[in-house]
């Protein structure tokens, strides 16, 4: 007999083999960011969030990114951008492990304060998923190492913070580089004018959802 609760995974339009694996994973049931964020990111539209630290939001868009990703072809699908290094390997190790079931995706981590020429050689062998901090991601398109034309999906993590650390005129670069035609979705603690201008400046339509906090 299954018992399907409102907040559990098999309600959402997710390959047989991903809901195995999120079984595997011992997600047995949504975080309230992830039950009100999914079906809005796995539908394409651009998202708008708030939630904190800790309450599953890679999940919440790496799912939706991991599932439009056409594995066949070796280029940057989606970009996910960090403030920091530690929190850009968070973000890449949770993706891998999300991503566990299909074979052969590959996410690089650029972030800055360490050494560019690994990072260089790693967009060099291919990737298609980039994560990694502002600065460092502009660096690389500047210096011709990574191309954002075939992105479709952009993610700003922990926006806020971005913000907070000085990464305004960078995280503007990234948006208007990337193509036009993608799905932006932006989580944040906090909404302060700076947010609410990036969200009005480059979102479509963003849906907004909000998750008390609850720990
Ligand atoms: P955030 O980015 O919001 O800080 P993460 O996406 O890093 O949070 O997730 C926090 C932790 O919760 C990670 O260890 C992750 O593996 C785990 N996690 C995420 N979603 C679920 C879920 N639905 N069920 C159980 N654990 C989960
Ligand atoms: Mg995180």
């Amino acid at each position: 007999m299954t018992d399907i609760t409102e907040s559990s995974f098999l309600h959402l339009d997710l390959p047989p083999a991903q809901l195995k694996n999120l079984q595997q994973l011992g997600y047995h049931h949504m975080t309230p960011i992830q039950e009100q964020a999914l079906p809005i990111a796995l539908g394409g539209h651009d998202l708008i969030a708030q939630a904190k630290t800790g309450s599953g939001k890679t999940a919440a868009f790496g799912l939706a990114l991991l599932n439009r990703l056409q594995v066949s072809e070796l280029s940057v699908q989606a970009l996910v951008v960090c403030p920091t290094r530690e929190l850009s390997n968070q973000v890449a190790e949770e993706l891998r492990r999300l991503a566990r079931f299909q074979a052969n995706i590959k996410i690089v981590v650029v972030s800055g304060g360490v050494p560019m020429r690994p990072q260089v050689a790693s967009l060099e062998n291919g990737a298609h998923i980039v994560v990694g901090t502002p600065g460092r991601l502009n660096d690389h398109i500047d210096k011709g190492n990574l191309s954002l034309a075939n992105i479709n999906t952009l993610v700003l993590d922990e926006a806020d913070r971005m913000l907070e650390m000085g990464f305004k005129e960078q995280m503007l670069e990234l948006l208007k580089d990337a193509p036009h035609q993608r799905q932006t979705m932006l989580f944040s603690a906090t909404f302060p004018d700076d947010i609410e201008y990036i969200s009005r400046r480059f979102q479509k339509n963003p849906m907004q959802v909000t998750v008390e906090a609850h720990h």
